[in-house]
């Protein structure tokens, strides 16, 4: 998965001008991928239909690859998605009270565990108050956690409203700096939950309400998240059990839907399983690719190796084309400029053909350009390109005639100049592999 979208960014590596096939191509990708982690279908295609306007649109800045353009609107129209920065906790306010909210097995209590210890390191000491009067044994996995973190916690057991233990906590705690409130996860029904966190929640008047979003869950995340959402302002996100395969693309539509952010992930069982959200990170995971910006490198590194041995073979023997040439260009996007790659043939230092040895980036580019307006029979028979598919050419390309005629000019001088190259028995094998 994430290699087709990989190879359809290689695909695009080096194009001078914006393709529209490569751009629907990887936004298809795109989508599939998105899909592939859970995100919510219909905020796929919002995304994607975002990004192919921008990539069709937008001009890219100069100097700057389709390719490279186009993943890096990918990238900006997600993270536009998720915020663009992580959002650590602030603590204003005294006690800076936090609610957690989330279903059962979501992970709230392991995950208030690696707050509190989160917030240790900071140099703050919460306390915990145990709502939780459903799950059985909800108090003692709190007692238990808090012992080993020297952490103060208020709970009984034996008082099964939730509500009355709320008010304990806060009057007990009203001295520290923060309390954690952990929460039920599973009611009588659902409807009686919900109206459980409406109710606490008004009693604890959070400064933080923070919903818990197991990761592996996918579609239901988006209508759990509406659903607390309507009981309470929540405030931001943890996901939860990202160590596996999860992408979390459920997340992500939770995100979309209640416009609160990821403050951080979980990542294990464990209580320093817990990291910061790295908005960067998370869309790479979910999009199946390594990191994000090295990928943009790498689809320019990409250079298709048949298409280098069938380059090379044509230069060598004469049968240059301008379809080679334009492979060549393509090739030469990663290289450096000519001369450098000339330099690096053990004795052709400096044999340059002059107009080799001038070529530019920009100079380059503006080839591509060119070439992209010619048709194909042109490319491979460059000899009938005359006057007037010159000016059709330059017309297309938005270019004046004598630049069609200067890179002709230089074709030509390429093609002459490789001949000889053939002829003093250079090995096309060695070129090819440095190419
Ligand atoms: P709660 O019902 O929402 O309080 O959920 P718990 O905190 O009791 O967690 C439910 C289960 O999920 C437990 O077995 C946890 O160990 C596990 N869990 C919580 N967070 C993570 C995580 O980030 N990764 C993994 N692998 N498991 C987690
Ligand atoms: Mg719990």
């Amino acid at each position: 998965l994430g290699r087709s979208l990989t190879d359809a960014m290689k695909k695009m590596a080096g194009m001078a001008v914006i393709d529209k096939k490569a751009v629907k191509e990887i936004v298809k990708d795109i989508q599939r991928a998105l899909i592939q982690g859970d995100v919510n279908i219909k905020l796929v295609f919002e995304l994607s239909k975002k990004i192919e306007d921008r990539a069709l649109n937008e001009k890219p800045d100069k100097g700057v690859t389709a390719s490279k353009h186009v993943i890096t609107i990918v990238y900006e129209e997600m993270v536009n998605l998720v915020g663009k920065e992580a959002h650590p906790l602030e603590i204003t306010g005294k006690p800076y009270k936090i609610m957690f909210l989330g279903l059962q097995g979501s992970g709230k209590t392991t995950t208030i565990g690696k707050l509190a210890r989160y917030l240790q390191k900071k140099g703050f000491n919460p306390a915990i108050v145990s709502t939780d009067t459903w799950r059985p044994a909800a108090y003692e996995q709190l007692k238990q956690l808090t012992e080993e973190l020297h952490i103060s916690l208020y709970g009984d057991p034996e008082n099964k409203d939730a509500v009355d233990l709320a008010k304990k906590g806060l009057e007990k705690f009203k001295n520290q700096k923060i309390i954690i409130f952990d929460t039920a996860g599973r009611h009588k029904d659902e409807q009686d939950l919900f109206d459980e966190m409406k109710e606490l929640s008004s009693v604890v008047n959070p400064n933080e309400a923070i919903l818990v979003i197991d990761g592996t869950i996918g579609q239901q995340a988006h209508d759990q998240a509406k659903a607390f959402a309507k009981t309470t302002d929540v405030g931001s996100i943890i996901v939860t059990k990202l160590d596996g395969s999860a992408k979390g693309g459920g997340a992500l539509s939770t995100v979309a839907e209640i416009g609160a952010p990821i403050k951080f992930i979980g990542t294990g069982e464990k209580i320093d399983n817990f990291e910061v959200f790295d908005p960067s990170r998370f869309i790479s995971r979910l999009l199946g690719m390594g990191d994000i910006q090295t990928l943009i490198e790498k689809a320019e590194e990409a250079v298709d190796e048949d298409v280098a041995e069938e380059t090379m073979k044509h230069m060598m023997s004469g049968k240059f084309t301008i379809k080679d040439m334009e492979n060549q260009f393509q090739m030469m996007g990663k290289m450096g400029p000519m001369k450098q790659i000339m330099n690096m043939i053990p004795g052709l230092g400096g044999k340059l053909p002059k107009e080799a040895s001038k070529m530019t980036e920009d100079k380059i580019n503006q080839y591509k350009i060119i070439i992209s307006s010619m048709k194909e029979e042109e490319k491979l028979n460059p000899k009938i390109i005359k006057h007037s598919r010159i000016h059709r050419i330059a017309k297309g390309s938005g270019r004046k005639p004598e630049e069609v005629k200067d890179l002709l000019k230089y074709y030509k001088g390429t093609k002459k100049a490789m001949k000889g190259l053939g002829k003093r028995g250079l090995g096309g094998g060695q070129m090819g592999r440095l190419m």
